[in-house]
C-alpha cells in the first residue's frame, strides 16, 4: 500500500500519516508548506526516513505528474487545502485556487497515471460546511443537498463536485468523505479550540463570536484520521461517507470547558471564564452542524473511540507540553490577531 498524501504536513495530514506509517504503509507528502503546513509535524517521520516529504503545490501540475510516476501511489489521501473560514472572508481566491484549481490538476493527474487499474483508490476529504447551517434540530447525511455559505465551504464543495465528475466522467475511483469539526494535538491556532488555549495561558480576552450559542459537531483527529484509512481499505468506489461523532456542543460550552480545564492546571489564575469577550458575530456564521455517522459505521466497521471531554483535557494538555511548537508559530504567520471581519 502506498499512499500519496496532499496536505499531509497540517493538522489532520500529520495525524493520518502517523496512523499510515505505524500500520506499515509506503507514505508520500506532498505540501506547499503554506502558512498552515508545519515540517515539524513530520518530523519524527521524516528523519526515521519512514515518509518523504516533497515541498509542492497541488496547483504545479508538472510537479504532481511527476510526483505520480515517481512515487505510483496505490491510495490519493487529498488533504491539501486553504482551511480557515475567517481567511476565506478576507481573500477568497486563495481558497478557489487551491481547493479547486489544485484538485481538478490532482484528480486529472491520478487519471492518466491510473488508467486501467481497478485497485486504486482516491480519498477526497471534505467538511460537513458544504451543506450549509442545519436549525436546532436534523443532522446532515450523505443525500443532503450542498448549500455552501462561505467561499471556504463554496470552494471545498466545488472540490466535491469535480471529484464526483472524474469519477462520472472518467470512471476515476474517488471516495468522497466529509467530516465535522476536529480537535486534537497540532492543529493550528486561528481555529477556536488552540485559540482559546493559548489565549487563557497568556491571560488575554478569549473572544467569542456573537453569543456563542453557534452548535458544532466535534471528532477527535486520530478518530477521523481512522475513519479515512477505514473508507481507503473498505469503502466502496463512488461512495460519500460522513464522519462524525455524534459530540455537538455550543461553542460557548467549548470555551468555558477549555477556561475550566485551565482552572485546574492554573488555579492561581482562575476563574479564566471571567476572560470571555463576546465580540462581532462572524459574517454569515452558520448556526450548527450535525452530522448522521451511521453509513460510515455500517459499511467501513469504523467507529470513532475518544470522548470529547477526554480529548479536549488532553487537548490542553498537548499544547501547554509543546510550547516550541506553537512559540514558532507566533513569532512567524499568525500572533492570534481577529481574522474574517469582512
Ligand atoms: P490545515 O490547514 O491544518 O492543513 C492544510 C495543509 O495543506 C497544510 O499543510 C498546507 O501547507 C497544505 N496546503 C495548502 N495549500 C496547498 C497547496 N496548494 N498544495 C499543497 N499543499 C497545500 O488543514 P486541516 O484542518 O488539517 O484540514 C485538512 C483537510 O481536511 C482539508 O481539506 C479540510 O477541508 C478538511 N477538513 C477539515 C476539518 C477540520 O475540522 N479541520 C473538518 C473536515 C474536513
Amino acid at each position: 500500500m502506498r499512499a500519496l498524501v496532499t496536505g499531509g504536513a497540517g493538522f489532520i495530514g500529520s495525524a493520518l500519516c502517523k496512523q499510515l506509517v505505524a500500520q506499515g504503509w509506503t507514505v508520500t507528502v506532498l505540501d506547499a508548506l503554506t502558512y498552515a503546513g508545519c515540517k515539524a509535524n513530520l518530523e519524527p517521520e521524516v528523519s526515521s526516513g519512514a515518509l518523504r516529504l516533497i515541498k509542492a503545490s497541488i496547483c504545479d501540475p508538472k510537479v504532481v505528474a511527476e510526483t505520480f510516476a515517481a512515487t505510483d501511489p496505490t491510495h490519493v489521501f487529498h488533504l491539501a487545502a486553504e482551511t480557515h473560514v475567517d481567511r476565506s472572508i478576507d481573500g477568497p481566491a486563495a481558497f478557489v485556487e487551491t481547493n479547486m484549481v489544485g484538485t481538478a490538476i490532482l484528480l486529472d493527474s491520478a487519471r492518466t497515471a491510473w488508467t486501467g487499474d481497478g485497485t486504486r483508490r482516491f480519498i477526497h476529504v471534505s467538511t460537513d460546511e458544504v451543506f450549509g447551517a442545519l436549525g436546532k434540530t436534523g443532522v446532515f447525511s450523505e443525500t443532503s443537498p450542498y448549500a455552501p455559505n462561505s467561499p471556504y465551504a463554496a470552494s471545498k464543495a466545488g472540490a466535491d463536485h469535480l471529484a464526483r465528475a472524474w469519477k462520472e466522467t472518467y470512471g476515476l475511483p474517488v471516495i468522497v468523505t466529509n467530516c465535522s469539526n476536529n480537535y486534537g494535538p497540532r492543529q493550528f491556532p486561528e481555529k477556536l479550540i488552540p485559540l482559546m488555549i493559548l489565549k487563557a495561558l497568556a491571560g488575554e480576552a478569549l473572544p467569542v463570536y456573537g453569543e456563542g450559542r453557534q452548535v458544532r459537531d466535534w471528532i477527535h483527529v486520530d478518530d477521523h484520521a481512522a475513519g479515512l484509512i477505514a473508507a481507503a481499505e473498505r469503502g466502496r468506489e463512488g461512495e460519500t461517507y460522513l464522519l462524525g461523532a455524534e459530540d455537538e456542543r455550543q461553542n460557548i460550552d467549548v470555551v468555558n470547558a477549555i477556561a475550566s480545564l485551565m482552572d485546574k492546571r492554573f488555579p492561581d489564575q482562575a476563574p479564566h471564564a471571567a476572560l470571555v469577550t463576546h465580540v462581532d458575530d462572524r459574517p454569515g456564521h452558520d448556526f450548527r452542524y450535525a452530522i448522521d455517522p451511521s453509513k460510515a459505521r455500517r459499511e467501513l466497521g469504523w467507529s470513532p473511540k475518544s470522548s470529547f471531554d477526554a480529548g479536549l483535557a488532553e487537548t490542553v494538555d498537548w499544547y501547554l507540553d509543546n510550547e516550541d511548537w506553537w512559540r514558532a508559530i507566533q513569532d512567524g504567520s499568525y500572533r492570534g490577531e481577529r481574522l474574517g471581519r469582512a
